[in-house]
């Protein structure tokens, strides 16, 4: 609680312990969007019991994607308890909130819901034991191991505010509560379900996800901010033969092996040096014994870019050389390239990039607020704003103890902390929580204060 106090403080504020009247001091009576902030902020505090339960709540009852029946459900009934039009079931589980006030800008903030196959080690006393069953059928142990618990709590608690708050900002506000962004499937489901049609076009598209980094502290900046993934099956076909008589096969071991070798050689010797790019075989499967050469090859691999020249790049060459390295085997077929899943490269659009981050730089001290690098990790949040032609910004809000952080950093360790999908990964409540709400309100804002530049 110390820490969200002084996480509270905006960059004007008098020194801790001088009592404030936060309508009447430095930026907030210059400036009605700070204002308006500032009194909602005060509303937070006392949401902030009820939201911790909710976070608690949901974090020992993860779904997997595309099964977030419970939490959005959860999601329907406060928003409708807020006085939001809901409609469920966008996208099998998906959940939009539109609350009208008057004329103005549409503002669409959203969170994203599932929990991953984890088994949670995290030894909290509010960590899940669920287990369920996944796609495949498979009984798997369920967490929330990416921290969507809090990015749900978080837009329910803003969603909350901006209700009951009612207040001088004029727009619409549209909550979008997302299934299966694990899966790269949840964006794309709700808008295949005529997101388009079915809800006003916002002027800007509004998401923050939670990272190792210390608790409290938003990193974002204009341009990249995650990365293009993409992800492949790749079967290559042999011919098998006993495992004495080689000259009988077309052997997909080998020919598997030279692929994941070659493959390597593209981001080393085809990919300028400034810029980035990762190409890794997660997955190398052939043949069951010793003694037999088998008749296929799979190879399962994720390619991360950050640039869609580079990223057609790596994509045209790993083609040329799966199909080059299956010819100089004399492969019997071409291989079978699939594509598994993709997620596209999120960009910040400068202009919005820079009005939310002029209300964070008004609302939070400096040092809470950081330009980051784009991380190498991706989302589908992109998909919003990319296909409705809408502006969109995501930025990380850390959520690891801040002395635990310093310390870390101090020894070099930084990269010990748990990351997202560890299964000891476990962000602190405090001040992660509030700064998550508050980032949101500050962010619409800027948008449907009735000060906020239009356009
Ligand atoms: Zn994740
Ligand atoms: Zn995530």
């Amino acid at each position: 609680m110390k820490e969200q106090k002084q996480k509270r403080s905006n960059k004007s504020a008098k020194p801790a312990g001088v009592k404030k009247k936060p309508r009447s001091t430095g930026i907030a009576s210059s400036n009605k969007t700070s204002s308006d902030s500032n009194r909602l902020s005060a509303k937070l505090k006392s949401l902030l019991p009820d939201l911790e339960a909710l976070y608690k709540d949901i974090h020992s009852h993860p779904e997997l994607s595309m099964q977030e029946t419970r939490t959005a459900g959860i999601a329907a009934k406060r928003l409708k308890a807020a006085g939001y039009e809901v409609t469920s079931g966008i996208g099998k589980t998906g959940v939009v909130g539109l609350l009208r006030n008057g004329d103005g800008p549409t503002v669409m903030l959203r969170a994203d819901m599932d929990a991953l196959p984890v088994k949670e080690a995290t030894g909290l006393a509010y960590a899940s034991s669920v287990t369920a069953r996944d796609s495949e059928g498979n009984i798997v142990p369920v967490m929330h191991a990416c921290g969507h618990d809090m990015h749900v709590t978080w837009l329910v608690g803003a969603a909350t505010l901006m209700a009951k708050e009612g207040g001088p900002w004029r727009g619409t506000l549209m909550a979008v509560f997302q299934p299966a962004e694990e899966t790269a499937q949840g964006a794309q489901a709700m808008i295949d379900d005529n997101l388009f049609k079915r809800f006003p076009k916002p002027d800007v598209v509004l998401g923050q996800h939670v990272m190792v980094g210390p608790a409290g502290a938003i990193g974002g900046r204009t341009g990249v901010i995650t990365s293009a993934a993409d992800s492949f099956q790749i079967r290559m076909f042999g011919r098998g033969a006993h495992g004495s008589m080689p000259q009988a096969s077309i052997d997909p071991v080998v020919m598997a092996a030279a692929t994941v070798l070659r493959l390597q050689t593209i981001v080393s010797r085809e990919i300028a040096p400034n810029d980035a790019a990762v190409v890794t075989i997660g997955s190398l499967q052939a043949g069951t014994k010793e003694n037999v050469i088998p008749d296929e090859a799979v190879i399962k691999l994720n390619v991360r870019t950050y640039d869609e020249g580079v990223r057609k790049r790596v994509l045209a060459a790993i083609k040329r050389i799966v199909n080059a390295e299956a010819e100089a085997s004399g492969a019997p077929k071409p291989p079978e390239i699939t594509a598994l899943d993709r997620y596209s490269l999120v960009s910040n659009d400068a202009d919005a990039t820079r009005r939310v981050a002029d209300a964070f730089r008004e609302r939070f001290s400096g040092d809470h607020v950081l330009e980051v690098k784009p991380t190498s990790a991706s989302e589908d949040f992109g998909s919003f704003g990319a296909e409705w032609g809408a502006p969109s910004v995501f930025w990380f809000i850390g959520g690891t103890d801040r002395n635990l952080y310093a310390k870390a950093k101090a020894a070099g360790k930084v990269q010990e902390i748990p990351t997202n999908h560890n299964p000891r990964f476990a962000p602190v409540i405090h001040p992660t929580l509030a700064t998550g709400v508050e980032t949101l309100l500050v962010s619409a804002n800027a948008w449907l204060s009735p000060d906020a530049s239009s356009g």
